[in-house]
C-alpha cells in the first residue's frame, strides 16, 4: 500500500467540518484570526486511552515523540496522562521537563547528540539514551565519566526493513543514517564490560513514520526479538526494548485508516512474547495528527489559463508536509452550505511553486473569505513551521469540550525579527 499523494484525483468528497471538540470553528477563527492551528484535547485523550488499554498488563511506558507537536499545552496533556517523552534535542528536553514530564520517563534519540546535550540529559537524570553510533557511545562514556555518573543506554538497531512509507520518513533500511546493524550491536554488547560509565542494557528500533501496514513492524520486531534472545543466552542483560514509533494515521477519509492500537500492540505481544523487561513505545503522529486542524481563509480565487487556483492565507511555512513529502491532507469548508462542486489547485501566498497544498482538488465552490479546514495537521504541522517569506508563526489553540484556550499567540513582527541586528560591532574571532 502506498501513501496517498497530493496529486491523486478526486474519489470521495469529505464532509464539511463546522465544529471540532464542541467548538464552532467559524467563531473561533473570527476570534483568533487565521492561519490558526486548533487541537482537540479529547481526541488526544481518546488515542492515549486506546493505547493504554491495548497495553494493559504489560510493563510498558509510552514516551510521546515530542517533535510531532511540541506545544507546551500538548506536552502537559501527555504529562497529565502519565506519558513520558522521546526527545531528540536539548530544546525538547527542556520543553518536556517544563511541561512536567518526569526525567525518569524521558528517552533521548537522534544521530547527532552534542556533548552539551548529553551532559544536560545526564544532569536531568533521563531514563536512557538511544545510541546511534559507536562514536556516540564513546561520547556518552566520556561525558558521564566527567560527571562521575552512569548513563543508561540502549543500542538503536537498524533491522534493514522497508517500512513501505515515504522515502523521506523511512529510517530502518541499512542505507539510512539511523542506528547500527545487529552485527555491530553484537560487538557493543560483547565489549560492554569495558564501558565504565555506560550501562548498555537496552535495545531500540524505529523503522520510520506513517506506517499503515503492520508487516514491517512485525518483521523488525522479530529481528529484534531474535537478537534479544541471543544476547540473553550470551549472558547479557536486556532490561528494556524500545519499539519506537511510526504508527500511521488517516490523512484521507474514505481512503486510509489509522492503525488500531490493539492490532499494533498485538504484534508487539506476539513478537516479544516472554520478554520480562520494560517495553517502551514512542508514538508521535498517531497520538496527535488527527487531533489537529489548520484553519485558513480563502484570500482569492484566481482563474488561470488551465487551472483555477484557491489562494489561502496559510502557506508552506505554516504546514510543510505537502511540499516536503507530497502529503495529502483533506481540505474541507467549515460551512455546511451546499454549493456546486469545483476543482482547484489549492495554494499559499509564498513565492514558490512548491507552496501547494493540493492539486486538482474537488470541493464545494469557494468564495474569498471562506473558512477552510486543513485536516490531520496536529503532527508535524506547527512543530515544523518556519517564518519563510517573513510570515510570523501561526497561533495555536487547544479545544476541550466546547471551550478553547490560546496555547500559542500569533507571533508578532517584533518577535519574528528579535535577535537580528545591523552589522555594527565588528570583531575578529
Ligand atoms: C520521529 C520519531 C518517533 C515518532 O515517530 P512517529 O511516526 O511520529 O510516531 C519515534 N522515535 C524516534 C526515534 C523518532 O525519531
Amino acid at each position: 500500500m502506498t501513501a496517498p499523494s497530493l496529486q491523486d484525483g478526486p474519489a470521495f468528497l469529505p464532509a464539511p467540518q463546522p465544529r471540532f471538540d464542541g467548538v464552532d470553528l467559524q467563531a473561533l477563527a473570527a476570534r483568533l484570526g487565521t492561519p490558526l492551528y486548533a487541537y482537540s484535547a479529547n481526541a488526544i485523550r481518546q488515542r492515549i486511552r486506546e493505547l493504554q488499554q491495548a497495553l494493559h498488563g504489560l510493563d510498558a511506558t509510552v514516551c510521546y515523540a515530542v517533535k510531532a507537536n511540541s506545544n507546551r499545552a500538548i506536552l502537559e496533556l501527555m504529562a497529565t496522562a502519565g506519558l513520558g517523552a522521546d526527545i531528540v534535542s536539548a530544546g525538547e528536553l527542556r520543553r518536556a521537563l517544563d511541561a512536567g514530564i518526569p526525567a525518569a520517563r524521558i528517552v533521548f534519540s537522534g544521530v547527532g547528540k552534542t556533548e552539551q546535550e548529553i551532559d544536560a540529559a545526564l544532569d536531568a537524570g533521563i531514563a536512557r539514551f538511544n545510541v546511534e553510533s559507536l562514536d556516540e557511545l564513546r561520547a556518552i562514556e566520556r561525558v558521564a565519566g566527567a560527571r562521575g555518573a552512569t548513563a543508561r543506554a540502549a543500542v538503536r538497531v537498524n533491522p534493514d526493513v522497508d517500512a513501505l512509507t515515504h522515502a523521506k520518513i523511512s529510517t530502518g533500511r541499512a542505507e539510512n543514517k539511523f542506528g547500527v546493524s545487529i552485527a555491530e550491536a553484537r560487538d557493543w554488547f560483547a565489549e560492554r564490560g569495558q564501558l565504565r560509565h555506560v550501562r548498555l542494557d537496552g535495545l531500540h528500533v524505529h523503522i520510520g513514520s506513517q506506517i499503515l501496514d503492520l508487516k514491517p513492524f512485525r518483521l523488525a520486531l522479530h529481528r529484534v526479538a531474535a537478537f534479544w534472545r541471543e544476547l540473553v543466552q550470551a549472558g547479557h542483560p536486556v532490561a528494556s526494548i524500545d519499539v519506537g514509533g511510526g504508527l500511521g494515521v488517516r490523512y484521507r477519509a474514505g481512503h486510509d485508516q489509522a492503525v488500531a492500537a490493539a492490532d499494533y500492540v498485538g504484534v508487539i505481544r506476539e513478537a516479544l512474547a516472554g520478554f520480562d523487561g520494560r517495553l517502551l513505545l514512542e508514538p508521535g503522529r498517531w497520538l496527535v495528527a488527527e487531533a489537529g486542524v489548520l484553519l485558513t481563509r480563502v484570500l482569492r480565487i484566481k482563474h488561470g489559463g488551465e487551472r483555477d487556483f484557491l489562494v489561502l492565507d496559510a502557506a508552506m511555512n505554516d504546514l510543510q508536509r505537502p511540499s516536503l513529502y507530497d502529503a495529502w491532507h483533506d481540505i474541507v469548508p467549515a460551512s455546511t452550505q451546499t454549493r456546486p462542486l469545483a476543482t482547484y489547485d489549492i495554494v499559499g501566498p509564498v513565492c514558490e511553486t512548491g507552496d501547494t497544498f493540493a492539486r486538482g482538488r474537488t470541493l464545494r465552490a469557494c468564495e474569498p473569505g471562506d473558512l477552510l479546514v486543513i485536516q490531520g495537521t496536529g503532527a508535524y504541522g506547527a512543530s515544523m513551521a518556519s517564518t519563510y517569506n517573513s510570515r510570523p508563526l501561526a497561533a495555536e489553540a487547544l479545544l476541550d469540550g466546547g471551550r478553547y484556550a490560546l496555547v500559542r499567540r500569533r507571533q508578532s513582527h517584533q518577535e519574528m525579527v528579535a535577535g537580528e541586528q545591523s552589522a555594527q560591532d565588528w570583531e575578529t574571532p
